[in-house]
């Protein structure tokens, strides 16, 4: 009997996803043995021309992670939609923007501008920005296009399935691979990898009755240990952050992120945590409430570092000049 084909795919993304396959350790080896890997450009040598090959729907299963940037990002997107009975946006990128899409918030033109014109170690005398199409003696140059705005991959293809996590953590990875191995992948478009409650209740650290009156940097402050970090006012995601991780980064000390998305029946994970902030706040009057919310260094990058293209914003309005 054939094994099934599976397929790795790496678009707009830190390549973090890339190395949470190899993360699963030892398992690498039967999993290596169950499936035949026919496509992982980070891992083998294989040309976008022999996928265009493949029958539609040869590749039982395809995760691609990374967000969709560029129109080759997108074109990859849609190539490997045809040619997968199962597609999954694996890890935070392809399944709702991440980190790429905090450049959301900004214009193409200024990304543009800001990477090759302005950052202090720019050389760029002539000023030269990438552009689509360049003239050279040899022929012509092709790059694919720069969107204005990252998307996720749900907002290019049909996607089967959502693995959440920056990057997701090798034992849900592993348990993805056994439920596709298995048969027992749950219903079409399902979250699967995570849990269905908050981190904040994996969370080892002490919890009592959560009232801020001010937020702190992590450097800031020496918070006292095992003791919940939003409590003394280290801004924390846990509070609005899908399980699934295991609170990996509360349990060093270190605040949940909220890489894992929302949790179930939440659309917008910003929205939500706004919301839960909203509810512990210690102000008495609407100035204390200003003065405790402008201690939030950047609130896009705390409220949405994960989920801006999913979410009810997806970007911030630009007109035509700014592009
Ligand atoms: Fe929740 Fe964060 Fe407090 Fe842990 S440290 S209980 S994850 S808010």
């Amino acid at each position: 009997m054939s094994k099934p084909k599976v397929a790795f795919y790496w678009a707009a993304s830190c390549g973090g996803c890339e190395i949470s396959i190899l993360d699963i350790g030892d398992r690498i080896l039967p999993l290596s043995q169950a499936v035949d890997i026919v496509f992982w450009p980070c891992a083998m040598d294989i040309k976008y021309e022999q996928v265009r090959g493949f029958r539609d729907g040869e590749i039982d299963l395809c995760l691609f992670n990374g967000a969709i940037r560029t129109s080759e990002n997108e074109e990859m997107a849609k190539l490997l939609r045809q040619k997968s009975k199962i597609l999954i946006a694996y890890g935070s990128c392809s399944s709702e923007g991440c980190i790429p899409a905090l450049a959301n918030a900004k214009s193409r033109r200024e990304i543009l501008e800001r990477a090759y014109l302005e950052t202090p170690s720019t050389d760029n005398p002539e000023g030269i920005i990438p552009r689509t199409s360049t003239g050279v003696p040899e022929g012509e140059l092709e790059l694919p296009e720069f969107y204005d705005t990252v998307l996720t991959l749900d907002q290019v293809v049909e996607v089967d399935y959502y693995v959440p996590g920056c990057p997701p953590v090798a034992d849900q990875t592993w348990a993805l691979f056994q439920a596709v191995l298995e048969g027992k992948l749950p219903e079409r478009g399902s979250v699967v990898g995570a849990g269905e409650k908050i981190v904040c209740e994996d969370c080892p650290l002490e919890k009592q009755d959560k009232k801020i009156s001010g937020f702190h940097r992590p450097f800031e402050i020496i918070p006292e240990p095992g003791k919940c970090l939003l409590e003394q006012g280290i801004f924390c995601a846990g509070i609005a952050t899908r399980t699934g991780c295991g609170a990996q980064c509360p349990s060093v000390g270190m605040p949940c992120r909220g890489c894992y998305g929302p949790p179930p029946n939440v659309v917008d994970q910003g929205a939500k945590i706004v919301s839960a902030l909203g509810s512990i706040i210690d102000a008495r009057e609407p100035e204390d409430v200003k003065r405790i919310i402008e201690q939030i260094p950047y609130p896009i990058g705390m409220f949405y570092r994960f989920g801006l293209a999913h979410s009810i914003l997806r970007r911030r309005t630009i007109n035509e000049q700014e592009n």
